[in-house]
């Protein structure tokens, strides 16, 4: 279990070369270098795995935990904050040239249906971004006490409180009175 990831090539991780007492995982790359955009959000700073892939015959188990953060943007005053992410990764692989492996040697009851492998190696860059993205929020507020946008004049409340809510202006003249004071 000596085995250091530093020299070796984490988006080919080949299956042969993974030793009996597994390998030791110890991966950081910068947003920079995974190039991340999703739905919106970016990858920020750095993303770090540490964990062990392990060999049970034809079958790997990719286990440990992920640390990274994304640059998310506020739902309710749509500036972009960071959301940190910290989890644990279990992926399940099996060789896809294997023979029907024995489903009833279970690894580890908590883990389904295995990702058959394609190739003769294991993408832990790939692996680790989809991982990133699953933990991607629905929905996430800058703050707890986040008070959005005024929905009149489009204000930042959390920055200042506008005037809206004590003049009871029709709305459309409000943009008309913003567009003449432009
Ligand atoms: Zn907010
Ligand atoms: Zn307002």
């Amino acid at each position: 279990m000596d085995e250091e990831l530093g020299t070796l090539d984490y988006k080919k991780i080949f299956l042969n070369e993974i030793p009996v007492d597994g390998l030791v995982v110890n991966v950081r790359m910068t947003a920079e270098e995974l190039d991340m955009e999703f739905d919106g959000c970016t990858l920020s700073g750095e993303i770090e795995f540490k964990g062990l892939l392990q060999r049970f015959s034809d079958r790997y188990l990719l286990s440990g935990q992920l640390i990274g953060q994304w640059l998310y943007q506020c739902d309710r005053c749509l500036t972009p904050f960071l959301y940190p992410v910290k989890c644990d990764v279990l992926m399940h692989y099996v060789e896809l040239r294997s023979t029907g492996y024995d489903a009833a040697a279970v690894i580890d009851p908590e883990i389904e249906e295995p990702e058959e492998l394609v190739t003769d190696h294991i993408n832990l860059h790939q692996a680790l971004v989809e991982q990133m993205i699953l933990q991607i929020p629905m929905k996430a507020l800058c703050s707890e006490n986040c008070k959005g946008l005024c929905p009149q004049c489009g204000e930042n409340l959390n920055i200042r409180q506008c005037d809206c809510h004590q003049t009871d202006i029709d709305p459309r003249l409000i943009k008309l009175k913003n567009l003449l004071e432009k």
